[in-house]
């Protein structure tokens, strides 16, 4: 059976401890609230600029990308989450060039790894902190990244045409 002293020993240990426990929800009462009201705050919520959230295909004022069609970014990514479609077209000085068709990305499957940006050639991607990104169906992640329309190409020039035969003399 505990004595008196021990008693009042428990008692003042308590006590510390309880002391020692509103010291800290003091001190988180008076410090400076940094919770987010998200989505209320949401045309203001800070996000760090290089967060990845999704990868883009960067379009100029005039509409122009600058991929190429090489496939390094697709050659590079590590689980097949791009896939790059493209067709040979017929420059005006009759030189082929690869055209875009399709840029597709699979945002369910990206590990944000980044390696197709650092091994574009032309800096064409470029990862966007745009983090809302949320859908109802796994389908709808896998995305169209070359959304404006191809700039037309010059049409190769026409075959020349034979020169007509001169009049006979008369
Ligand atoms: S995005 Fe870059 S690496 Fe990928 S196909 Fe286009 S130019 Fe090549
Ligand atoms: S970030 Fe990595 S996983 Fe995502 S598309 Fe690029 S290479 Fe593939």
């Amino acid at each position: 059976m505990g004595s008196v002293k021990d008693y009042f020993k428990g008692f003042g240990m308590g006590l510390r401890s309880l002391v020692q426990g509103m010291e800290v929800t003091g001190k988180e009462f008076l410090t400076k609230k940094v919770t987010e009201k998200y989505p209320e705050n949401r045309d203001n919520v800070p996000v760090a600029p290089r967060f990845r959230a999704i990868l883009t295909l960067t379009y100029d004022a005039e509409g122009r990308h600058k991929c190429i069609s090489c496939g390094m970014c697709q050659r590079s990514c590590p689980n097949g989450t791009i896939n790059i479609e493209s067709k040979m077209v017929e420059l005006a000085d009759g030189k082929k060039k690869k055209q875009l068709v399709n840029w597709m990305y699979d945002l369910g499957s990206c590990t944000f790894c980044q390696l197709c940006v650092t091994n574009c050639p032309t800096g064409a991607i470029t990862f966007s902190n745009d983090f809302e990104q949320s859908v109802f169906t796994r389908e709808l992640l896998v995305k169209k990244l070359n959304y404006l329309p191809e700039p037309p190409i010059e049409p190769a020039p026409a075959p020349a045409q034979p020169a007509a035969p001169a009049e006979p003399a008369k």
